[in-house]
């Protein structure tokens, strides 16, 4: 048996969104941007889809632009805060995903703009007192704070920082990559400038997402070209790529409840089942806690002659799942995550196991035999 718990990282496609897709694979091929039918056909399936997605978000469909995925959409939201809205100042926090906190780092070491990493108590919660000082007491500043942690899944308080931006006339950005097609949004009741998606974290295919530009945005170009995307990103679309995500999205809104409370249950039972185990196990993050993201948990399990080599015996033993966020070389290094909440314990291993729809019981089952049989073997005394 295989069982994948790293849906965090990314998810299965399903088989509903490939269908939806291959007609865009195969006989529907042509240029977007064509003006013969081949690519008024396609042109059309695009624009049906921005409908899609800007229906299921309760947004216009002229807030929504393609983008190739979670990463290029956060670098976008924070190079327009920074060339068309004036921000002179990010604040971000040590937990948020690369893609944002390298981005900004690099920025600042360019000197474009300064930064602040806002405070977070021992759970990683941030704490919005400091997010208010810091607001009070800089110039126009873009904050960028995920909706929920991709590692220890805390969840923000997307309305309430948004009314604490709102109070300093601050740009919000909210990267809602592990949330989307998983929590409802209405973005007419919510106050945001921007945020985004990644179409492969919700059973959609890899290599697209989207971004959410606020009506009130004039964003210039980031990416120059052929003009696509209203002019805001160059290239010619990732034509079956969008058509796979607004079905997707469309999916996962259909049957959101029944698929939260499966989740939610799988994710209850695993972890009981740990606590009974191991009496000594740590709950990393909020990810125990019933208002954290729901697909994830993660677990610093007790010390065992098997730490340092816990994620490699699983995965032989069938069980994917992740020592920290995916990177591209494939290694582990230690979490930043977990370092910048003080959860990094030598001797023992942390691992995040992240569920979708898709995991049944009998995976978690199996999954707890193999963890059990492996964190079993304490430490020999030398
Ligand atoms: N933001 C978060 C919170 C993520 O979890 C990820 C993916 O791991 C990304 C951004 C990057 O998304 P993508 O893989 O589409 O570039």
């Amino acid at each position: 048996m295989k069982v994948y718990l790293d849906n965090a990282a990314t998810t299965p496609l399903s088989a509903e969104v490939l269908d939806a897709m291959m007609p865009y694979l195969t006989d529907h091929f042509g240029n977007p941007s064509s003006s013969h039918a081949f690519g008024r056909k396609t042109k059309t399936v695009i624009e049906q889809s921005r409908r899609t997605i800007a229906r299921l978000l309760n947004c216009a469909p002229s807030e929504i632009f393609f983008t190739s995925g979670g990463t290029e959409a956060d670098n976008l939201a924070m190079h327009v805060a920074l060339n068309d809205l004036d921000c002179k100042h990010i604040i971000t926090s040590p937990i948020e995903h690369s893609a944002v906190l390298k981005a900004a780092q690099k920025l600042s070491e360019l000197g474009l703009v300064k930064l602040s990493l806002v405070k977070l108590d021992e759970s990683g919660k941030i704490n919005l007192q400091h997010l208010e000082q810091l607001l009070a007491s800089n110039a126009k500043t873009y904050v960028t704070l995920m909706h929920a942690n991709n590692e220890i899944g805390n969840v923000l308080p997307l309305e309430e920082v948004s009314e604490i931006c709102k109070k300093y006339n601050a740009v919000f950005h909210s990267d809602t990559v592990q949330t989307m097609g998983h929590y409802a949004f209405d973005l007419q009741k919510l106050q945001i400038h921007f945020l985004n998606a990644s179409a492969h974290k919700f059973h959609g295919p890899k290599g697209v997402g989207f971004i959410y530009v606020n009506r009130a945005v004039k964003a210039n170009p980031d990416i120059v070209g052929g003009g696509q995307e209203r002019g805001l990103r160059g290239g010619t679309e990732n034509l079956y790529g969008i058509v796979g995500m607004a079905k997707a999205l469309e999916v996962c809104y259909r049957d959101l409840e029944e698929h939260q409370q499966h989740i939610r249950s799988l994710k209850e039972y695993m972890a009981s089942e740990m606590e009974q185990a191991f009496p000594d196990i740590i709950f990393n993050g909020d990810s125990r806690n019933k208002e954290s993201l729901y697909t994830v948990l993660n677990v610093t399990f007790p010390e065992t002659k098997n730490a340092d080599m816990l994620l490699f015996l699983l995965d032989l033993e069938g069980v994917a799942c992740s020592g920290g966020s995916a990177c591209s070389s494939g290694a582990t290094k230690g979490s930043h995550v977990l370092d910048a909440i003080g959860a990094l314990r030598s001797g023992r291993a942390s691992i995040r196991f992240s569920f979708s729809r898709m995991t049944t019981k009998d995976e978690i089952d199996f999954a707890l035999v193999k963890i059990k049989e492996l964190c079993s073997t304490p430490v020999l005394a030398s």
